[in-house]
């Protein structure tokens, strides 16, 4: 047995078997009673000792006392907030933000307190960073009643419960991250009033022991943060959030508060509906960003990847535009990213979910630090990072959506500073969009068989259980049968659903479901399309998109379309060669003519151009498509072209006269 020194228990015994019981059982006496003064410094002392021994441990010993070390030093925390303090009198928005120590609103937190103190259920869209959560704070800190706030995004609800318990506030949460100790704890602050707030995964609705704790009380608001959650067909689908309205119901009904950060009018219409929000008080932020410019920066043609390199090389030099964010479109290029920004001296670490749990951890805190001055990741970072000086935000790819853009771009300037946001917009990405939504369409047939599948099911085990992190066809499939009300999901726990399967499926009202979910996907690929062409200003883009009709006021410049500015990358090559409307390309023959006869007829009196371009109708000549996909090929044919004019053009081509 080694025995190496450590800082005032005497020797520490390797290997650590007997003192890893013996440290075990010490967590054990300071979270049973926080008040015990002898556990908490014998537990100090061995935390001491601990520290001043890491260095000298293998790495395997480490990791072996890694989470014994983080429960001990968790341990110590319970117990040493300040005394708790409860807000008392008749509550007025201004009285409760004095309270929580503002000293000014920001716009529309006013309004949402006043009508959650009223009683009104409330619709709340806001960007992120515009103070959200300190609308449903102030509601939930008012009276004596519960307030129960529902949010999907762990460390960011954890980081605001223990904010409000530092300053004093009864404020708890229940998460599977607590140890036992503090979810007992928290439970029994929600049961026996002490609670005022409890912060909560979706999922938690299916604990009972949640359930038995808050029926002890009189829910005065429940808040549902992230509310977009409820409308996603996709990645983002969580079917937890789709029980949401029983869990609401089964808490009295109170006054319902909604918010998101994302929400489109069209998703903010299906919040109302699924919620069963009555009359909502419906607030809707500003979503300008007026210290960012905007810039898209077309690339196509021969040398267009060179070009991206160059450009994000040059760009990130400039002192200026650093610290940066880059996000990348998958694992591989976060990692080709960085590596490019390295050799050139610019300190940059990738970050993706392949990455094990420590080099994320170690890349985010460089990054926080100021180590490291480029992240270069995937959408997987971000959520929950506040860095206020982030200078620039780079999209390596095109997203996937206006909404994951606007989330991920607006990381830039949050301290209110000059900042830019640059998307480097290589055409042949839009392929890729474009395939990655052919590929997730489904038709209806794969709808009945995934029914028919789970009704075989239902015959020996009733619900039938399936994993809620199925990969996305199957997650699709199931938001789409719920919709139809063939099947009823309930969390069961352990990452699983449990599938309750009517007997009968409506195979024309599935086919109507699905066609409205190829259309959102599709609504999406063209919104993001327009934006990635940048054919007006960017700003003025993401405003429409987000329905939000204020005029465009920026602090500085713009955008790339009012203020253009000369990329150096850029001039040193040829202009690129662009579909200009209508001129460039030479059209003759007969078949030439016919073609651009039926351009006029399908404008329907707008410009020809507005059907295609000359580029286009050369290159259906050359190449005489078939079909919607090979049509679909052609450089400058997106899906708006093919939902409207593909038969029409083919019928053109099949034609025997062609
Ligand atoms: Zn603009």
């Amino acid at each position: 047995m080694r025995i190496v020194g450590g800082r005032g228990y005497g020797p520490w015994p390797m290997p650590y078997a007997e003192p890893l019981t013996e440290l075990t059982e010490l967590i054990d006496r300071v979270e049973a009673d926080p008040r015990d003064a002898d556990a908490r410094a014998e537990a100090e002392g061995r935390l001491a000792q601990l520290r001043g021994v890491w260095r000298e441990l293998d790495s395997d010993e480490q990791r072996r006392l890694l989470p014994t070390a983080q429960r001990l030093s968790k341990s110590l925390e319970i117990g040493t907030h300040p005394p708790l303090r409860f807000f008392s009198g008749e509550p007025t928005a201004e009285r409760l933000l004095a309270w929580l120590g503002y000293h000014g609103f920001r716009e529309g937190q006013r309004e949402i307190v006043e009508a959650a103190l009223a009683g009104r259920d409330a619709l709340v869209v806001m960007p992120t960073g515009a103070g959200k959560s300190l609308c449903y704070q102030m509601a939930g800190l008012a009276r004596d009643t519960l307030t129960i706030i529902v949010s999907p995004l762990i460390a960011l609800i954890a980081d605001q419960q223990q904010r409000l318990r530092r300053d004093g506030h009864p404020a708890f949460m229940v998460s599977g991250r607590q140890t036992e100790a503090e979810v007992a704890a928290a439970l029994q602050a929600v049961a026996d009033g002490t609670a005022r707030i409890v912060f909560a995964a979706p999922e938690r609705f299916a604990s009972r022991a949640f359930a038995a704790a808050v029926a002890r009380r009189q829910v005065g608001l429940f808040v549902v943060d992230e509310a977009h959650c409820i409308s996603e067909w996709g990645h983002d689908f969580r079917p937890d959030y789709l029980r949401l309205n029983r869990a609401i119901a089964q808490t009295g009904r109170p006054p319902v508060m909604a918010l998101t950060a994302t929400a489109t009018p069209q998703v903010e219409r299906e919040i109302v509906q699924r919620l069963g929000l009555s009359d909502p008080a419906a607030y809707r932020g500003g979503f300008d960003r007026p210290n960012i410019s905007f810039d898209v920066v077309p690339l196509a043609g021969k040398g267009a990847v060179e070009r991206k390199r160059r450009l994000l090389v040059g760009g990130l030099t400039d002192s200026a535009n650093r610290p940066a964010i880059v996000y990348c479109g998958t694992r591989r290029e976060t990692e080709a990213v960085a590596e490019l920004l390295t050799s050139e001296g610019i300190a940059a670490l990738p970050y993706h979910a392949g990455l094990d749990a420590e080099r994320r951890t170690r890349a985010q805190q460089a990054f926080m630090a100021g180590e490291a001055d480029v992240i270069a990741a995937t959408n997987a970072f971000g959520m929950g990072i506040d860095k206020a000086d982030v200078r620039s935000v780079w999209h390596w790819s095109i997203p996937t959506s206006v909404e994951a853009y606007y989330q991920e771009a607006g990381r830039a300037g949050r301290d209110g500073l000059p900042a830019r946001a640059v998307l480097l917009s290589l055409r042949a990405d839009l392929g890729r969009l474009i395939t990655f939504n052919t590929a997730r369409a489904i038709d209806p047939a794969a709808i009945a068989a995934r029914h028919r599948a789970l009704l075989r099911r239902s015959g020996s085990e009733q619900p039938v259980l399936v994993d809620s992190g199925g990969d996305d066809r199957e997650r699709l499939e199931l938001a789409i049968l719920e919709r139809c009300g063939a099947i009823e999901l309930e969390p069961a726990g352990g990452g699983r659903l449990a599938v309750t399967v009517a007997p009968e499926l409506d195979t024309g009202q599935a086919a109507r479901i699905l066609r409205t979910a190829q259309r959102r996907a599709w609504d999406a690929y063209r919104a993001v399309e327009r934006f990635a062409t940048a054919d007006r200003c960017l700003r003025r883009q993401i405003l429409d998109h987000f329905g939000d009709p204020r005029p465009a006021a920026p602090s500085g410049r713009c955008c790339s379309v009012c203020d253009p500015v000369e990329w150096p990358e850029l001039r040193a090559t040829p202009p690129a060669r662009q579909n200009a409307p209508g001129t460039q390309v030479e059209l003759s023959g007969e078949f030439a003519e016919r073609l651009k006869a039926w351009r006029m007829e399908r404008a329907e009196g707008k410009p020809a151009y507005t059907v295609c371009t000359n580029a286009v109708l050369a290159c259906v000549i050359e190449t005489r498509p078939q079909s919607a996909v090979e049509l679909g090929a052609i450089s400058g044919i997106g899906p708006a072209f093919l939902e409207r004019h593909a038969d029409s053009l083919l019928a053109l081509l099949a034609d025997p006269a062609a």
